[in-house]
């Protein structure tokens, strides 16, 4: 991704003229093409989740780059990376733009189907209302998370959507793999806005 997402920075690519919108998307969809079946697998084993956190973590660091909340989120099936997104929300002016939901409908795409069951999720931050209730409609497999949001996140902290009875599906879920640098880097990013904001 960072090669593809360094590409946003030449003038033709950036996400700051009408069509901005636009060429974010493309490069977040080439991306989630590039990730299709057939592309990167990683190996399996014990130290999987903390593999697949890793890229979700560089997809994180990509949005920082971008001037985004960072939150980076990876779509894998039998160990093979399905699509990688992160969020978007200011570059798409899209209040859904979150990495979870963008990497579920990259992950769609990819396979050519909306149920994800063979596939786990793995996301820097505990998911929100709307990305937990994205997930149950995926059916996804399994959730693995970094660090939970005590202040909106939907599958631990204030509710336990993934995990609901009352619901069609129930997701297992996994949390606090590299929860140190997942919220490290969200500290650092909220940390360096208040000290720029101070700047007269
Ligand atoms: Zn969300």
């Amino acid at each position: 991704m960072s090669r593809d997402m360094a590409a946003s920075s030449r003038p033709e690519a950036r996400p700051d003229g009408p069509d901005g919108a636009e060429a974010a998307l493309r490069l977040y969809w080439n991306d989630a093409r590039r990730g299709r079946p057939g592309g990167t697998r990683m190996a399996s084993g014990e130290d999987l989740d903390g593999r697949m956190m890793a890229l979700a973590l560089e997809a994180a660091r990509e949005a920082a780059a971008m001037g985004e909340v960072p939150v980076g989120a990876v779509v894998a099936r039998d160990g093979e990376v399905i699509a990688r997104a992160f969020n978007l929300r200011e570059t798409l002016h899209d209040p859904t733009a979150h990495a979870e939901r963008l990497a579920l409908t990259a992950a769609g795409r990819a396979l050519g189907r909306w149920r994800l069951d063979d596939c786990s999720l793995y996301v820097t931050l505990e998911p929100c209302v709307m990305c937990a209730g994205a997930i149950v409609h995926a059916r996804l497999a399994r959730l693995v998370y970094g660090v939970a949001d005590p202040k909106a996140g939907a599958c631990r902290s204030l509710y336990r959507l993934t995990d609901d009875r009352r619901l069609n599906h129930r997701v297992a879920a996994t949390s606090g793999v590299l929860a140190r640098d997942c919220g490290e880097i969200l500290s650092l990013f909220f940390q360096s806005r208040r000290s720029s904001a101070k700047i007269p």
